[in-house]
């Protein structure tokens, strides 16, 4: 038995933003996400110690950067930042 290998189609999900690499490859490590809750505020990007985290309509974490460090949830009024 060996481990599965992502198929091309789960690869361009992944480019796509729908499915994180982490999840795609079985990762151990957890990441951060933003939800539509967002308000585009900008507090959170400024918290962000590794600055994975853009500006958008709402703003998006880089889920390949971030370390998972709860920075950004604990300043979000709306509590749109979530553990993946
Ligand atoms: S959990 Fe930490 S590293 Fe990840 S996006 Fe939030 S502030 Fe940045
Ligand atoms: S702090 Fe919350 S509402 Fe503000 S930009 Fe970040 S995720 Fe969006």
């Amino acid at each position: 038995m060996g481990t599965a290998q992502p198929s091309p189609l789960e690869y361009l999900s992944c480019l796509a933003g729908e499915v994180s690499l982490n999840d795609l490859l079985g990762g151990e490590t957890m990441a951060y996400k933003i939800t539509d809750a967002c308000i585009a505020c900008g507090v959170c990007k400024d918290e962000c110690p590794v600055n994975c985290i853009s500006e958008g309509d709402i703003y998006v974490i880089d889920e390949a950067v971030c370390i998972d460090c709860d920075a950004c949830a604990g300043v979000c009024p709306v509590d749109a930042c979530v553990s993946a």
